[in-house]
């Protein structure tokens, strides 16, 4: 526990190394020690059902069924559910069965290299989430197909931290599980939290903050995973399920601020894939959060819900973006 003098405020801090990420916990008050023990417990727990190298857990069960049915826990049929909905919601511009072809690149094993287009053809015949049969406890996929939960399985874990950290009497927190961050309660100085988004042109530094309530902050962005051939061409590790290929739609970052965790981050990733258009037309559809884009010409776009506590750090062009 360590204190901080100017506004007498305590917190304890927690670090986690889980889901291939390095995690922090913050949790406000006094005696957090058991609360922060039983989030930790939680995540550790979640990376055992979800991990799809992990042997025994779900996703590695579901991912070696050959078409038969698997016995789920609650966790992983909740998440396969909403994860499976948003896919349809965005035109299955998230994918979660995109694993055969991620793992054709390298990106499973850091064994990069770049499939030849036939054998990503191939592969993409067992890429499609509609075909995922979700019925309460069970699961079945078809035979060859196999699920990955990478982008979204943080969002679900910092929703499940939240839920845990409050039933044990935290008020506040900010659950950081590498860029992925959720805040919950006030701050105890009454202020709003801040929360500062990284420059996907310049890694060591911020581009921006905003300041707001409880919120899931997520980002995706083509700096954080990627490799590069020996002629410089960069290769990141969000695709795009129609070819199959590192999604190279104009944008480099989506920042999306919402409610829900699991949806903030299926949807950094979703709109990533979709590009400038086709993710401000989802956002006046949809309207339930708010986002920052920053495309590949180094302009920042963001929505008219967090115009007022938004600050700009760099030299790009900022341009809000209005429901009408
Ligand atoms: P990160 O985990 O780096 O914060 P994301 O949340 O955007 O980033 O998730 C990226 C991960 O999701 C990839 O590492 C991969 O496992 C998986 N993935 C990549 N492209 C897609 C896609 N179009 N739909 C669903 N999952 C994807
Ligand atoms: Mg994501």
């Amino acid at each position: 526990m360590r204190s901080n003098s100017s506004v007498a405020e305590n917190y304890s801090d927690r670090n986690v190394f889980a889901m291939d990420t390095f995690m922090t916990i913050r949790a406000y008050g006094d005696n957090c020690e058991e609360a922060l023990q039983s989030a930790e417990e939680k995540i550790k727990y979640l990376e055992s059902i979800f991990s799809v190298t992990i042997e025994g857990s779900d996703i590695n069960k579901i991912n070696n069924s050959h078409g038969n049915a698997v016995e789920i826990s609650p966790e992983t049929s909740e998440i396969l559910g909403e994860a499976v909905k948003i896919c349809g919601e965005t035109d299955g511009a998230l994918d979660i069965t995109l694993y055969p072809v991620l793992n054709s690149w390298g990106f499973t094993s850091d064994d990069f290299r770049i499939p030849e287009p036939k054998e990503i053809t191939e592969l993409l015949e067992y890429v499609n989430y509609s075909k995922i049969c979700v019925n309460g406890r069970n699961v079945t996929i078809p035979d060859g197909f196999q699920l990955d939960l990478g982008a979204v399985a943080k969002g679900y874990t910092s929703d499940a931290v939240a839920d845990i950290l409050r039933e044990n009497g935290v008020e506040s927190a900010v659950i950081n599980l590498g860029g992925n961050i959720r805040t919950f309660g006030e701050k105890p100085d009454g202020s709003l939290w801040k929360i500062a988004v990284r420059d996907p042109f310049d890694t060591e530094n911020d581009m921006c903050v905003i300041e707001t309530r409880e919120a899931s902050v997520v980002t995706s962005g083509n700096y954080e995973r990627f490799f590069e051939d020996t002629d410089g061409q960069r290769y990141w590790h969000i695709l795009d399920p129609l070819d199959g290929f590192p999604a190279d739609n104009g944008l480099v970052s989506v920042t999306v601020i919402g409610e829900s965790g699991l949806y903030c981050d299926a949807l950094s990733t979703a709109l990533f894939v979709m590009g400038e258009d086709m993710a401000v037309d989802f956002w006046r559809k949809n309207q339930d959060f708010d986002m920052i884009l920053v495309t590949d010409l180094h302009k920042i776009l963001y929505t008219d819900g967090i115009e007022d506590c938004f600050e700009n750090f760099t030299e790009m062009p900022a341009e809000v973006i209005r429901r009408d």
